[in-house]
C-alpha cells in the first residue's frame, strides 16, 4: 500500500438511481474502505435524500487510525470487475450498483500520446466529460447473448470496450471500416482523438499490463466481459479461442484475449448488447470544444506534452522536413486558447469553449463538416 490518500466519496449515485458510497482507490485498500463504507453506510443513505448542495466529499487519509468495526450490515464489497479500474485512482473513479460499475474519467491517460501518428485529422487530445450520468457503465452480470455478434463492419461507432485506465476502445476498425492500426493513424500507444478532440484507442493497451499485471484484464468490453492480455495469469497461450477472440477457463470464466493482429480486441460481443445507430448503445458521449477538421496530408506527430493537469499542452508535427504545432493552453474552465503554428511559420490564434463548438474561428473553421459532430465517433479519413 502505497501512502496515496484513499477518498471514500459518499454522494448519491448521479444517476439518481443509487445511494451506494462511492469507493476511490487501489485494491490494497479495499479493506479500509469498506470499513469506512460500513461507517458512513447509514449517512450516506441519508445524504442521498438531502438536497444536492449538502452532498459531501470525505478525504480519508489511509494514515489515519481505522475506526472501531461494528456489527452494522456490511455495505456491499466492491464488485470483481473493480479491480482493474482501482489500479488508475484516483484519475479514475468507481462508483457501482445493482446493475453496474460506474466509470469515470477524464478521457486523458497518464502515459504519452499522439506521437507516431501519420494519418492525422488536425485533433488533439482534451479533456472529456466522462461522469455522473456520462460515466461508463460495464454490466456487473454479463448474459450470454443467444447468438455472438461480431464487431467486423458493425459498432463502426462509438466504444467497443473500456481501458482499466478509463480510455474508450473503439472497433480495430475506423468508421469508413479500415483496420486504425495499420495506416498510421494510431500513436505509440494504440490511441488517437476523434473528431470531439477525445482521445481513444482502436486496439487493446498492452501496455497497461505493465500496472496491472498478468492477473487483471486489461479492460472490459460494453457487454461485462473481461479482456485480458496475449497470455493467461499464468503466461500460457490461451487455446480454443471462439469467433470473438474469446474463451472460459475455470479461473476466469468467459473472458476474451487481446491480440497482436486483428481483431485486436474482443472481435465480438459473446454477451448481450444493445445496438442503436452503429453503436454500442447507451454509452457516454464525448463533447466537443471546436470544429472538427480535415486529413492534413504529410503530416507526422513529432511530439506531444502535457503540463500539470494537461492545461497547458504542445503536439509538434513536421510535413515533410517542415516543423510545425499546436500549443492549447486551458485559461478558464471548458475554455481553450489555441495557437496554431503552421509549417508555413503562421500564427493563428483561437478560443474556444465548451458548448460554443461552432462558434470557434481556428484555421479551418470555414472548412469543417457539418452533422452531428459531437457524437462520439472515430476519426474520420480523407
Ligand atoms: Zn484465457
Ligand atoms: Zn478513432
Amino acid at each position: 500500500m502505497n501512502s496515496r490518500a484513499l477518498a471514500l466519496v459518499l454522494a448519491a449515485s448521479l444517476t439518481g438511481t443509487s445511494a451506494l458510497a462511492h469507493v476511490i482507490g487501489e485494491p490494497a485498500h479495499d479493506a479500509t474502505a469498506r470499513r469506512f463504507a460500513r461507517e458512513f453506510s447509514a449517512p450516506a443513505l441519508a445524504l442521498a435524500a438531502a438536497p444536492v448542495a449538502v452532498r459531501t466529499a470525505l478525504f480519508v487519509s489511509p494514515a489515519l487510525p481505522a475506526p472501531p468495526l461494528f456489527a452494522v450490515t456490511p455495505a456491499a464489497a466492491a464488485p470483481p470487475q473493480a479491480a482493474a479500474f482501482a489500479k488508475f485512482a484516483p484519475t479514475v473513479r468507481i462508483r457501482w450498483d445493482d446493475t453496474h460499475l460506474h466509470v469515470e474519467s477524464s478521457g486523458l491517460p497518464a502515459h504519452g500520446m499522439m506521437t507516431g501518428i501519420t494519418a492525422w485529422q488536425q485533433q488533439v487530445p482534451l479533456p472529456q466529460p466522462y461522469t455522473g450520468a456520462n460515466a461508463w457503465r460495464i454490466p456487473l452480470r454479463p448474459m450470454p447473448a443467444a447468438q455472438p455478434v461480431l464487431i467486423r463492419d458493425r459498432f463502426l461507432r462509438g466504444a467497443v470496450a473500456l481501458a482499466a485506465n478509463g480510455i474508450p476502445i473503439f472497433n480495430p476498425q475506423n468508421n469508413r471500416g479500415e483496420l486504425s492500426a495499420q495506416i498510421g493513424e494510431l500513436d505509440r500507444w494504440g490511441g488517437h482523438c476523434g473528431r470531439a478532440d477525445d482521445y481513444h484507442y482502436h486496439v487493446a493497451p498492452l501496455h497497461l499490463a505493465d500496472i496491472l499485471g498478468p492477473r487483471l484484464p486489461l479492460a472490459y468490453a460494453l457487454d461485462g466481459y473481461p479482456i485480458h492480455g496475449l497470455t493467461e495469469p499464468d503466461g500460457s497461450k490461451p487455446t480454443g479461442l471462439d469467433v470473438c477472440n474469446g474463451h472460459s477457463t475455470p479461473e476466469l470464466g468467459y473472458h476474451y484475449h487481446a491480440s497482436n493482429r486483428y481483431p485486436y480486441v474482443n472481435g465480438g460481443f459473446h454477451g448481450v448488447v444493445v445496438e442503436r445507430e452503429e453503436q454500442v448503445d447507451p454509452q457516454p458521449r464525448a463533447q466537443g470544444v471546436r470544429p472538427a477538421l480535415t486529413a492534413l496530408r504529410g503530416a507526422r506527430i513529432t511530439g506531444f506534452t502535457a503540463g500539470a493537469e494537461h492545461k497547458d499542452n504542445l503536439l509538434t508535427y513536421t510535413v515533410g522536413d517542415r516543423p510545425a504545432s499546436i500549443r492549447f493552453v486551458a485559461t478558464a474552465p471548458d475554455t481553450w486558447h489555441f495557437t496554431f503554428t503552421d509549417p508555413a511559420g503562421k500564427i493563428v490564434e483561437a478560443t474556444y469553449r465548451a458548448g460554443d463548438r461552432r462558434g470557434g474561428s481556428g484555421p479551418d473553421a470555414g472548412k469543417r463538416k457539418g452533422g452531428n459532430a459531437d457524437r462520439n465517433r472515430p476519426a474520420l479519413r480523407p
